[in-house]
């Protein structure tokens, strides 16, 4: 190479360093301006709840104190979301109500139908449930597939589970995709809708397993992940508070709805 060609690509090499040294930090602040203005300031509650029934287990919250949360969240204001809503504000800045709070339940026990339905109905609610497709229809404590078509049309989303509940961590990619395309075509055929969003069974999740949920066409996954969900949240590992019967249900309940991830108060990046 000759010297005056060594110095031309040695100054493009510095021209387009600088270019995008400038470039692409502003182009990062256009578009979560753009995206702030409707969303900014959100700390978007998704609370996750199970079972509602007089058990008394963990995982099931008393018909009563379901009731007694209900009844708080609307007579202080709080505004139920759908998961596309929430996935709208989260991508695009679509617009959100004041104190939005997105009500979730796993698994699809046929309690929902019959203890929760009822009171998110009193109080005007949207919710979403997300079921075990496997096991709809199947088993006697889950929801029917009938319920769940009343549920769909009553402001209740139906959405994915898996099709088996198993730990997305232990499938092959094979079995994983299989978990997820045939949980969002039972639901199709069933109720005629797209499932659009999945909570991860167990929890588990890794950004491999985010990476195939959305090549299977999924918008968004959530996870048990304690936190409140903002701009900073990951679309495939969306936060969720969890409530659980405890020796004080409602009061753990409302520690959920002040809680706040220390990284939120330091201002510090999610990742
Ligand atoms: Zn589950």
């Amino acid at each position: 190479m000759t010297h005056k060609l060594k110095l031309a690509a040695g100054v493009l090499t510095a021209l387009l360093i600088f270019a995008a040294f400038i470039y692409m930090p502003h182009g990062e602040q256009t578009s979560a301006e753009s995206i702030s203005e409707t969303a900014a300031g959100y700390k978007i509650l998704v609370l996750n709840y199970h079972k509602v029934d007089n058990m008394n287990i963990s995982l099931s919250v008393l018909p009563k104190d379901f009731d007694w949360q209900m009844k708080y969240l609307h007579d202080h204001g709080y505004n139920t979301i759908t998961p596309d809503e929430l996935y709208k504000a989260l991508t695009e800045g679509g617009p959100l109500p004041d104190n939005p709070v997105l009500i979730t339940f796993d698994d699809g026990y046929r309690d929902n139908y019959k203890n929760a339905y009822p009171i998110l109905k009193k109080y005007g609610f949207k919710a979403t449930i997300f079921v075990v497709t496997g096991f709809v229809g199947r088993y006697p404590n889950y929801l029917t597939w009938e319920q769940a078509a009343e549920l769909e049309e009553n402001g209740i989303s139906i959405e994915s589970h898996t099709v088996t509940h198993r730990s997305l961590t232990d499938l092959t990619d094979d079995q994983l995709r299989r978990e997820l395309a045939g949980a969002r075509r039972d639901i199709r055929d069933h109720l005629g809708k797209e499932s659009d969003f999945i909570a991860y069974p167990t929890g588990t999740y890794n950004l491999h397993i985010g990476q195939i949920v959305k090549d299977e066409g999924y918008k968004a996954a959530f996870t048990i992940k304690y936190g409140n969900v903002d701009l900073g949240s990951n679309i495939y590992a969306i936060e969720r508070e969890p409530v659980f019967h405890t020796e004080n249900t409602n009061k753990s309940f409302l520690e959920r709805l002040q809680y706040l991830p220390v990284f939120a108060k330091f201002g510090w990046e999610k990742n």
